[in-house]
């Protein structure tokens, strides 16, 4: 049978052996973490805590300001240190609440099985979600609560549960599946109830057999749920092409998946759906994997928020000799680091560690006119020409050329044998336009 897909797309190295085939490890507890008050998108949370807090596992450290924003909380028991500036691994710098841990791992007593917790009203269950500071963790960290919040007149008919993992290297959503798959189906049923939907997907890859089978077997009779198997190619877990190759549906230039009756979730955020709707357990530690040729012993880990990159490397026997480039995610949208000083987020799917031969961008030369940016682009953009209009300042016409419909999935860079940096000076160009928007009000 011919696998569903869309248009477009690469296949570049996976890189998933090294981790694909190892199961989950709990991190030991870190003696210290750095919890950054902003991991989502929307609004900087507001500090409750100060320096001398007494706080424990779990306890809300910064409150949640507005609408669009989502509560932190502290993921281990100690004693506030500070709230400093430090590095961040988005941002550059931000303020985060520094935790001294005191090695108990003592945690607040609310978190609590509730037996009737798919009986609770579902603004019940959004508040839960939100309480617990729920954010996408498939890396676009947006507070879950509000994609779960359709504004009146989007009648969604279908949530697609995301478990395609395209992006090299990464597995710590493959493990999730295999390890934790009745917590991830709870989770989406628990999504599908605030939608108020009937029909529920789930997408994986079909390098992933192992999860497609244990999914199938696991879908409860009845749920109106069908696992479905895509085909290898990047980048197939982005949320249009996911729906494209799905639904056969087409999210309008501009648009969002709700704009055509689709609600798309990660498989780690559903996970943490369940946790903070059966238990009121806020997200406070995640599945970090932790690979690439420059560490000795690739692993996926659990990881408390705010714990430094260097302590997870630690726990995976350190860098090798030929370690020179950090990345937080994987090698195609992943964002580089100065330094192992930084933090672990809700987001934080991938701790990559390339090697020198990979880790140097080659100097441009002239565009030949080949064509295959655009044939690889899976928004139907012209990369070059893109590209051409933001190096000459041109961005209104970038604008009316669609600009703003880049996914940024770096297929056109990979591609392009004359090495253009196509998706640095897109990524440029969509934040003039945003700038440009917010002037004209
Ligand atoms: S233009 Fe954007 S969406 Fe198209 S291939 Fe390049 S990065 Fe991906
Ligand atoms: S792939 Fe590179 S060389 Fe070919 S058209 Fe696109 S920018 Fe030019």
């Amino acid at each position: 049978m011919k696998l569903r897909t869309f248009a477009g797309g690469v296949h570049p190295f996976d890189g998933k052996k090294f981790t694909e085939k190892k199961p989950i490890e709990k991190l030991p507890l870190p003696k210290q973490v750095s919890i950054p008050l902003q991991q989502h998108i929307g609004a900087p949370t507001v500090p409750l805590v100060e320096k001398g807090s007494e706080v424990a596992a779990g306890q809300k450290l910064a409150e949640a300001n507005g609408y669009i924003s989502v509560p932190v909380h502290a993921s281990i028991s100690g004693k506030v240190k500070g709230i400093e500036e430090i590095d961040h691994p988005v941002a550059g710098r931000g303020k985060a609440v520094i935790i001294e841990g005191d090695g108990n791992e003592k945690w607040i007593d609310s978190i609590q099985f509730d037996e009737k917790y798919f009986d609770l009203p579902v603004n019940d269950m959004r508040t839960r979600i939100k309480e617990a500071g729920l954010a996408g963790m498939g890396g676009a960290t947006f507070p879950t609560h509000v994609k779960l919040t359709p504004p009146s007149g989007k009648a969604i008919d279908t949530a697609i549960l995301n478990g395609v993992e395209c992006e090299p290297y990464l597995t710590s959503d493959h493990r999730l599946m295999l390890e934790h798959p009745e917590e991830i189906l709870n989770g989406f049923r628990i999504i599908m109830k605030i939608l108020g939907v009937k029909r529920g997907i789930i997408g994986i890859e079909s390098n992933k057999k192992d999860a497609i089978s244990l999914m199938k077997k696991s879908v409860p009779k009845g749920a109106g749920i069908e696992v479905v198997s895509l085909p290898v190619k990047y980048p197939q877990g982005a949320e249009k092409q996911l729906i494209k190759a799905t639904l056969n549906r087409e999210v309008p230039s501009g648009g969002l998946p709700m704009d055509i009756g689709v609600v798309v979730q990660n498989v780690g955020t559903a996970r943490a759906v369940f946790e903070a709707v059966a238990y009121q357990r806020p997200l406070t530690q995640r599945v970090v994997t932790v690979t690439g040729p420059g560490i000795k012993e690739p692993k996926n880990v659990l990881v408390p928020v705010g714990t430094a990159f260097q302590n997870v490397i630690d726990f995976c026997g350190g860098l090798t000799d030929k370690a020179s480039k950090i990345v937080m995610g994987g090698p195609m949208m992943g964002i580089t680091q100065p330094s192992l000083a930084v933090p672990v987020l809700k987001g934080t799917s991938g701790i990559l560690i390339l090697e020198d031969k990979q880790a140097h961008l080659e100097a441009e030369e002239p565009c030949i006119n080949c064509g295959r940016c655009v044939a690889v682009c899976p928004s139907n953009l012209l990369p070059t020409t893109l590209q051409r209009l933001v190096i000459n300042d041109r961005i209104e016409l970038a604008e009316r050329f669609h600009i703003m419909d880049c996914i940024e999935c770096g297929s056109c860079s990979y591609i392009c044998p004359a090495n253009r940096y196509l998706v640095q000076s897109i990524r440029h160009g969509k934040q003039q336009v945003i700038q440009l928007r917010k002037k004209a009000g």
